[in-house]
């Protein structure tokens, strides 16, 4: 099969999704322009790209305008875990809202096709489940998740605004929970808490009584589902939900990655989160017919992969701090 080698511009490159995403793109033979700001993503992410010739690393925040010149964009710049896009609401907000209009002015100028990376969160807390694309949500307006759920509605609404008024080339991914190597070990994600606590011996904080449902994607599936949807024919633009449609609860989770681990960790119960939704499950029919994309990665072997990420992550932490402390830096 031959390749023909485009230029693609990967926002959020440096975090966990985008660094993935960029690797891939890399390994099928396109020139990858990763712009991120740093705020949750790490350069370590990227560390082992920047001596392909093919890779560029760029520190720009997309609420400011970008000028560069590619193909094809992926739209992945904004924090993604409640604790994160909670911190700085304001900045969220703009992040996902100026951001898209600056990427989206980006690839008007270029004629470039575009994709956003939109969320299962545009569903709120759904009263139809699964959730399939043509369900207009349940989304409090004016609550601690709302900078990131109305952003990322409104990243939809300009989306689809540029193709109808621009003919603008767009795909729109709804993302739902996705976890594997590289999240970062402090974003409150309920993986990355889980598995960290495991492996500490310390206790598994689950929020409210653990009823919750959530249905979780490995990485590798994900970023498989996004490049299928970036090479859809122009005329497909979705929305489409990508994520794995297995759903356990979050008790269910904590329990598997204890007995994964072997640890001694007790659950304790913490108070829920505002608005944390009840349920959630991707009816996944659409991705499967037109992207002929469907999860490959099971539950256990993708947090296999996962713990052990952890727990060569946490080695190295350990090694850090007994540099420094002989080092006499406290
Ligand atoms: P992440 O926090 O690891 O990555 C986000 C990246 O965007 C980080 O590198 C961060 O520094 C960068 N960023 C944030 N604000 C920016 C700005 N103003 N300018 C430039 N860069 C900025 O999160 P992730 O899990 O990799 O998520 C990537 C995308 O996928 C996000 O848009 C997120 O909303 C979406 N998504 C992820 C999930 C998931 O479960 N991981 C689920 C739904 C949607
Ligand atoms: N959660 C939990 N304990 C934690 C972190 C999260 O019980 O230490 C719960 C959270 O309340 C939610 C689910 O796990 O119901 C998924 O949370 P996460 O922040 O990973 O993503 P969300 O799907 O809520 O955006």
């Amino acid at each position: 099969m031959t390749v023909t080698s485009k230029r693609i511009l990967v926002t959020g490159g440096a975090g966990f999704l985008g660094s993935h995403l960029c690797e891939a793109l890399l390994e099928r033979g396109h020139d990858v322009l990763c712009v991120d700001n740093y705020f949750t993503g790490r350069r370590a992410n990227v560390a082992h790209l920047l001596d392909n010739p093919n890779f560029e690393v760029m520190r720009h925040d997309v609420t400011f305008p970008l000028y560069a010149e590619v193909d094809e964009i992926y739209n992945l710049a904004c924090p993604a875990s409640p604790v994160h896009y909670q911190h700085d609401p304001v900045q969220t907000t703009k992040t996902s809202v100026h951001g898209a209009i600056n990427m989206l002015g980006l690839a008007k100028r270029l004629r470039a096709r575009i994709l956003q990376a939109s969320t299962s969160e545009v569903y709120g807390d759904p009263e139809v489940h699964p959730q399939t694309e043509d369900y207009w949500g349940n989304v409090n307006p004016i609550g601690f998740r709302s900078c990131y759920d109305e952003g990322k509605r409104c990243a939809e609404t300009l989306f689809f605004d540029y193709h109808r008024q621009h003919a603008l080339r767009i795909k729109v991914a709804r993302i739902f929970n996705t976890y594997g190597p590289r999240m970062h070990p402090d974003d409150g994600r309920v993986v990355s808490n889980f598995i960290m606590q495991a492996l500490a011996g310390a206790p598994i904080t689950i929020y409210g009584e653990g009823n919750q449902t959530r249905s979780f994607c490995f990485v590798s599936d994900m970023v498989d589902g996004l490049i299928r949807l970036m090479n859809t024919p122009d005329d497909f633009t979705g929305p489409v939900n990508i994520g794995n449609p297995v759903e356990m609860t979050i008790r269910e989770l904590a329990e598997k990655i204890v007995a994964m681990t072997g640890s001694k960790s007790s659950l304790v119960f913490k108070p829920l989160p505002h608005d944390d939704p009840v349920q959630r499950r991707p009816d996944i029919s659409l991705a499967k017919r037109a992207l002929g994309w469907e999860p490959k990665i099971a539950l256990d072997q993708g947090l296999e992969a996962t713990v052990a990420y952890f727990a060569r992550l946490r080695g190295e932490m350990a090694g850090q701090n007994r540099d420094a402390t002989a080092r006499g830096v406290s």
